[in-house]
């Protein structure tokens, strides 16, 4: 099948889909200017993943926070949905795409108008008191003294997503393995599906008799195991593509 066929055949499946769910990685954000964590350009390739693990935010707060906010504060808080993010948007306000279920932190899909976002891996946009649990957004704290405390207790504030060593939290763990096990379609973008256990969400939607469409730069772990239809190529791009042939105005 040419690549044009291929996204005729993803939209007819969308269209008669009665419950379709995306799940997105880093990939989606590539276009807005966040490079993934794995690979040649990954951030992982530039910084040390400890920082991320829980226990060594625990001994040295200050060490990790500086990283963390050179990543995620500083970096990725400039960056912008693409039209990746925006079709998913105008999908669900069309009733073709009931929730997304992603893995990234960058709250970028929530920026681009969609409502229902499962996040599995939690989000930068908030932080947490370590001691007295109390949320603040992102833009209340005051990043230049690091590490950042609370202003009600004086605790260590952790932004609110899953560091290594941190479960999945709930509610999200549970609405997105119920959203994948509802799925008759999921359209996984951007990942690599190398991530335990978000990567068994697809699988677990597969084995359910969902069809998967995958849209990816290069294919993944899911490509030649549960993927039905793979659409090759940018998110934006195919997205764009998808849109059109959904007579989806932008
Ligand atoms: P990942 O599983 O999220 O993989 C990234 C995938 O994106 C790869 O398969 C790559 O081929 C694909 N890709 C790259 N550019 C693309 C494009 N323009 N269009 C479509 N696909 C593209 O792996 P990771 O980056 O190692 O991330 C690990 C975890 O960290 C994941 O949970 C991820 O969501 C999270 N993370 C989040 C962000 C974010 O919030 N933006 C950024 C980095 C990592």
């Amino acid at each position: 099948m040419d690549h044009s066929r291929h996204i005729n055949r993803a939209a007819e499946i969308l269209k008669s889909s009665s419950h379709t769910v995306a799940f997105t990685g880093a990939g989606i954000s590539v276009e807005s200017g966040i490079p993934p964590f794995r690979g040649e350009n990954g951030l992982w390739s530039r910084y040390d993943p400890t920082v991320l693990d829980i226990h060594y935010f625990l001994k040295h707060p200050a060490h990790s926070w500086q990283v963390i906010k050179e990543i995620f504060y500083d970096f990725f808080g400039k960056a912008r949905p693409n039209p990746a993010h925006f079709v998913l948007a105008e999908m669900e306000r069309r009733n073709l795409l009931q929730s997304i279920i992603t893995q990234n932190i960058d709250h970028l899909h929530q920026q681009a108008g969609s409502r229902r976002v499962i996040e599995f891996h939690g989000t930068s946009h908030t932080l947490r008191c370590m001691r007295c649990n109390r949320q603040f957004l992102v833009e209340q704290i005051n990043l230049d003294e690091l590490p950042p405390s609370c202003s009600s207790c004086g605790g260590l504030l952790k932004p609110d997503f899953v560091f290594f060593g941190e479960p999945i939290p709930e509610p999200a763990r549970s609405d997105s393995f119920n959203e994948a096990a509802q799925a008759e379609v999921m359209l996984v973008i951007g990942s690599t599906g190398e991530i335990m256990p978000a990567s068994m969400l697809p699988s677990m939607a597969g084995e359910k008799g969902a069809t998967i469409i995958e849209v990816n730069v290069e294919p993944s772990n899911f490509s030649n195991s549960i993927t039905d239809l793979f659409l090759q190529g940018k998110a934006a791009g195919i997205l764009k593509e998808l849109a059109q042939n959904l007579a989806l105005s932008l």
